[in-house]
């Protein structure tokens, strides 16, 4: 393995971008839970090609071959998918780069466990999550940093629960104003700050942001599902010599489950959470398709407050990673495959232009035989 240090020296100067699109998109399945093994078997509705593709089987739709940045299988290690997913953006961050990690799928599908990891006190093992090493990451790069430079991190944590941000470092400040100004871009008005100095002290800041989060929990009814929880690292970048200042701002976003909600059984509050968290989501949805269409003049950022936040990170000011959290199970397979479109969707927008051709009809193409990997190859060119 290699050392912390070596890892993260050439930090200042990887700021490389693979392809035309500002959004990388990854696909994680987590491994079968045990209700799953009880009640269905194991029965996976995929079945993996490589590193990029898969095949998806849908009992009534079905076979479709997807394929994404990089797909992460049932077992994959938690350093595999930070590194692949989450280093690049966090070099860039240092680099005064702004960026954008954001987990998406049904309840229960890993999001928060790759967020961050089983809990986040469990900060040194190897199932922690993105957030616990986004922090290690940070101050590895500081470390490494050449001698021209001093940098100060800052972190807010918010939560968005029924179209209200709420600052989870202070939770009299309910109801805070997203803001944009030619300086900052979007920012939340008023959010407290927090100055971290190691990952110790950072890692206790965010545990008691997430126990204000988990307080909810009890009280409005599962609300860590029910509502998007956002950390907000602000890397800032003094030069020694000339004092020059430059700020590189990360946004890590742990979405509300994406789930159909069935509305005949909800009522009261808990129909008002669906409503509210399907409209957020389907702003994302409609924002992510005006990009992708190349209507930049009608991008309905301010339909929800998680759009304005997302602003930046949508619009191309900003390196941007989607995590698309599936369930491998069968039984999941309709609200998987929904969140699959979504990512592939979410693949076509694009950092320079945002127009997307007409031959460019998406990664999702339905196939109705194959043998092999390369005829399944052929099919899609
Ligand atoms: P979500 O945040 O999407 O609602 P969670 O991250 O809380 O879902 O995951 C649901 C359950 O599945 C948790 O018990 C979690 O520990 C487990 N889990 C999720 N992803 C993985 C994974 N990749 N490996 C092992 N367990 C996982
Ligand atoms: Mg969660």
């Amino acid at each position: 393995t290699i050392s912390i240090e070596s890892k993260y020296q050439g930090c200042q100067f990887s700021c490389e971008k693979d392809d035309m699109s500002n959004v990388t998109v990854c696909v994680r399945f987590r491994p079968l839970n045990s209700r799953e093994k009880r009640d269905h078997g194991d029965n996976i509705c995929i079945q993996g090609l490589d590193a990029e593709s898969f095949v998806f089987k849908d009992e009534k739709d079905g076979d479709f071959m997807f394929s994404f940045d990089r797909v992460f299988y049932q077992n994959s290690a938690q350093e595999d998918m930070f590194d692949h997913l989450a280093m690049p953006i966090v070099r860039d961050a240092m680099n005064a780069i702004n960026g954008t990690i954001i987990t998406y799928g049904q309840t229960g599908a890993g999001k928060t466990y790759s967020m961050e990891g089983p809990s986040i006190s469990e900060c040194n093992g190897q199932k922690k999550g993105i957030v616990p090493r986004v922090v290690d990451a940070l101050f590895g790069c500081m470390r490494c940093a050449h001698e021209g430079s001093k940098y100060t991190l800052k972190l807010s944590m918010v939560e968005i629960y029924m179209e209200r941000v709420r600052d989870l470092f202070d939770l009299a400040r309910d109801n805070l104003q997203i803001k944009e100004s030619k300086a900052q871009g979007i920012f939340l008005s008023g959010a407290t700050e927090i100055c971290i100095v190691d990952s110790t002290q950072a890692l206790q800041a965010i545990a008691g942001g997430i126990a204000n989060r988990a307080v909810g929990e009890t009280q409005m009814n599962m609300a860590s599902s029910r509502s998007h929880c956002v950390y907000l690292f602000s890397v800032q970048q003094e030069s020694t010599n000339d004092g020059r200042v430059k700020i590189g701002k990360l946004l890590l976003v742990d979405l509300a489950g994406s789930e159909k909600v069935d509305k005949t059984g909800a009522e009261g509050r808990v129909l008002e959470e669906a409503k509210t968290i399907n409209k957020s989501l389907s702003a994302l949805g409609n924002v992510i398709c005006a990009l992708t269409n190349g209507k930049v003049n009608h991008i309905p950022y301010r339909d929800s407050k998680l759009t304005r936040i997302l602003q930046d990170a949508l619009g191309g000011n900003s390196r941007t990673a989607l995590l698309c959290c599936c369930s491998p199970s069968s039984s999941n397979a309709s609200e998987s495959l929904s969140t699959l479109r979504f990512g592939a969707r979410a693949k076509h927008i694009k950092a320079s232009s945002r127009v997307q051709s007409n031959e460019d009809k998406g990664d999702v193409k339905q196939v109705t035989e194959y043998r092999t990997n390369s005829e399944l190859r052929d099919r899609l060119v």
